[in-house]
């Protein structure tokens, strides 16, 4: 049988050290391999900006690998996990199946007027924005021209990303079983010349979003990133063909993770 490979990814907190080096003595006690090469699982230690670090560390291995959260400090939407939950996740790694929850990812791509293009990989969303002056964008579905917007910017998000940014602007969450990104504005301008819808819009695996500025160029965020600012001519959103493995070594749904984050025990 294979030695499974375990990545330990902490954040800088003591208390997130100590709870890595505890988990490398218990897991090595199951003879699995603790290393960041080729991991089959991540376990993100942190809050969920640590798991969404983590996912971009090894966005270039997303096919081999699982990821697990354990949350130091209060309970996360990613890292479902608690501190005092430890030695129940070595033993459920220690009797792993491979069980897998699928996320699906966004896939942005970032056409620089200089020509050059930058592809990057979102759990939660990413987000166009310009805090002076507005922000004028030609918003495309597809083909078409669907609107013109302007105001202070556009969130783009995944379904796991929907509780994220997009909760905070009044976004539908949406169960990640759906292929699907969420569209929400950041306080649009409606006048005779530009006008949008004004509700978040939902489109399916397979169409694309297009935004082209019109007026200045805005910061392009990205998860807990930022790409560096310079002038694009077009950015294409869609539903990337990986999409990220959870190791659902919990069992534990969506809307789960939803009440516990949210809602909390007492109902
Ligand atoms: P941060 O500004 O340090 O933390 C933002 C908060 O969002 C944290 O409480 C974080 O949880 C939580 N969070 C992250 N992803 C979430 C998700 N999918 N569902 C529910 N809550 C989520 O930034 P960060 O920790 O690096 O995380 C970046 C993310 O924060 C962004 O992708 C964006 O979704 C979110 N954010 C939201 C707002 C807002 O709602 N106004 C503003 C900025 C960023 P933890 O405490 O467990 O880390």
């Amino acid at each position: 049988m294979e030695v499974m490979n375990v990545c330990l990814f902490p954040n800088d907190k003591p208390q997130s050290l100590e709870v890595a080096q505890a988990l490398k003595e218990k897991l090595a006690k199951i003879a699995v391999n603790v290393t960041d090469q080729h991991p089959d699982i991540v376990i993100s230690i942190g809050g969920d900006g640590t798991f969404l670090s983590a996912v971009q560390q090894f966005s270039n291995q997303l096919s081999t690998i699982r990821f697990v959260g354990v949350h130091t400090g209060h309970l996360g939407f990613y890292s479902d996990w608690l501190v005092s939950e430890i030695d129940t996740l070595v033993e459920r790694i220690a009797d792993d199946q491979g069980q897998t929850v699928n996320y699906p990812l966004m896939e942005g791509r970032v056409h620089y007027a200089d020509g050059q293009v930058a592809q990057v990989l979102a759990l939660n969303e990413m987000i166009l924005n310009r805090i002076t002056n507005s922000l004028s964008l030609d918003v495309y579905i597809d083909d078409l021209l669907f609107e013109k917007f302007r105001g202070d910017g556009l969130c783009i998000s995944t379904p796991a990303g929907s509780s994220g940014y997009n909760k905070s602007l009044s976004g539908a969450l949406i169960d990640p079983d759906f292929s699907a990104l969420q569209m929400t504005e950041i306080a649009s301008i409606n006048n005779r010349v530009y006008r949008t819808l004004g509700s978040p819009i939902i489109i399916s695996a397979g169409t694309k979003i297009r935004i082209v500025p019109e007026l200045g160029n805005s910061t392009i965020n990205y998860d807990s990133y930022q790409l560096p600012h310079s002038e694009y001519e077009e950015i294409i959103f869609e539903i990337c063909k990986q999409p990220l493995k959870m190791a659902n070594l919990k069992q534990i749904s969506f809307w789960q993770r939803v009440k516990n984050s949210f809602i909390g025990e007492d109902c």
